[in-house]
């Protein structure tokens, strides 16, 4: 993409309104928008790594064998009714409306209920089961506090999947993956060195649920972890007893800020029950459906990147989330000789299939050029200016380190995954 076409500006002065590192830096390097507390537009730049963050979460979720739907974001009263759940003394973050023609609706803060309730038209034998079943959806909550930027959104997306199962085995084998799945999703977005499953408080169904928990100084949460053996515990349940039940070493495990940034839940029979969600075993008696529920929130992973890796100079991606790869940083341009050659690179990468932001901007100088390249963190920046073209070595440097190497183009397009291009066109 060219960024002489791009309608963002990035901007030097911190937006006042913003506390959290994280909105400051993607609302300066123009990936979001706030709307009002708590409530964001992704622009280009963010909707890529957005999306990029959704096809790894889609790979892993579709490599375990759920399969993807959309759920609604208007909600029925009577389906949150058969669990006591549209109550507002039970679930607190409710925004509801009511039709014009007469009667409530809700706007989904979550889908376990409505998934439940809509399965019952799919679901009647064992022979049905088991099955997963996710989404990516905008979820509404009306949060107290809004004040972690893109962390903790009033409008948010969430990753959510519903196992449905015969029995405790069928469903720990699920549960099992969706363990293995949500690590390789937080290993491939760049946060699996400091990302544990978590022990936390289980709700009514089983002793303890597992909670995905990044260690982060802007999360809200607080883990005690033991990080060489690679156990954590949420501090709300790290107890005598717990410590004691799991036969830990208390001692070992230290207090770190965390975000959540994902969770896993059993809900045994009890939710289908409520619902009425049966299925016919072999002996033709009706059986409740052992239900799972497996969250992952979408955007909170990109606030959580923006604040961990994100310097004094702008943002700096992971390259699987990355809007691009490669940021082209053109200089000299008003000399067309330069610029025709520099618009021959970019083309020749970007029809290669790399992906390229090229700053073509003609009138923008050499300082601004590399101070927007930093704040939009894209992993690798190559320079192409009079003197590179005269010397036949580009400067690529890498963001995260700041790196610099002095590569040919054979070496370029090598380094970007291209390295048989010339053979291939002769
Ligand atoms: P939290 O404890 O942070 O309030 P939760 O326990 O309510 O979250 P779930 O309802 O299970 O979380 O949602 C699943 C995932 O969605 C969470 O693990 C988190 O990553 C993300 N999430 C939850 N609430 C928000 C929010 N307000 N803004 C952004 N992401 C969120
Ligand atoms: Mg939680």
């Amino acid at each position: 993409m060219r960024q002489s076409q791009l309608f963002t500006k990035t901007r030097k002065e911190v937006p006042a309104d913003e506390v959290a590192k994280n909105a400051q830096l993607l609302i300066r390097a123009g990936y979001i928008s706030k709307e009002m507390a708590g409530v964001y537009a992704y622009l280009p730049l963010g909707m890529r790594v957005q999306e990029k963050i959704k096809q790894i979460v889609r790979e892993e979720m579709n490599a375990i064998g759920g399969q993807e739907l959309i759920m609604t974001a208007l909600q029925n009263k009577q389906v949150w009714e058969q669990t006591g759940r549209w109550d507002d003394e039970k679930v607190d973050v409710w925004f509801k409306s009511e039709l014009k023609a007469g009667g409530e609706v809700g706007f989904g803060w979550s889908h376990e209920e409505p998934i439940g309730t809509m399965m019952k038209s799919y679901i009647s034998s064992y022979k049905d089961l088991p099955t997963t079943v996710y989404q990516f959806q905008t979820k509404l909550r009306n949060e107290l506090r809004a004040k972690s930027g893109v962390m903790r959104g009033r409008e948010f997306v969430m990753k959510d999947a519903y196992s449905f199962a015969v029995g405790e085995d069928d469903h720990n084998v699920i549960y099992e993956a969706m363990k293995v799945a949500y690590m390789n999703v937080f290993r491939r977005v760049g946060l699996g060195d400091d990302t544990y499953i978590t022990f936390a408080s289980g709700g009514a169904f089983t002793e303890f649920s597992h909670e995905f928990q990044t260690i982060c100084e802007a999360g809200e949460d607080v883990c005690q972890i033991d990080r060489e053996k690679g156990i954590a515990i949420n501090d709300e349940v790290f107890t005598v007893e717990t410590v004691a039940k799991m036969g830990v070493d208390g001692d070992k495990f230290v207090a770190y800020k965390t975000a959540e940034v994902g969770n896993i839940f059993n809900f045994g029979r009890q939710k289908a029950a409520d619902i009425g969600l049966s299925y016919k075993d072999e002996n033709g008696e009706l059986v409740p459906v052992w239900m799972g529920s497996y969250g992952i929130g979408i955007t909170r992973l990109i606030g959580v990147v923006a604040e961990k890796y994100g310097d004094e100079k702008g943002l700096v991606w992971p390259e699987e989330i990355a809007p691009f790869k490669l940021h082209l940083v053109g200089l000299n341009l008003e000399d067309q000789e330069i610029k025709d050659w520099a618009d021959g690179l970019y083309s020749t990468l970007s029809e290669a299939g790399v992906e390229v932001l090229y700053d073509d901007r003609v009138e923008a100088r050499a300082g601004e050029k590399f101070s927007d390249s930093d704040l939009l963190g894209i992993p690798y920046r190559l320079v192409l200016s009079k003197k590179s073209k005269e010397a036949g070595k580009y400067e690529v440097v890498t963001r995260r380190d700041g790196t610099v190497r002095e590569l040919t183009e054979e070496e370029v397009y090598a380094d970007f995954g291209i390295g048989d291009l010339k053979e291939g066109e002769g």
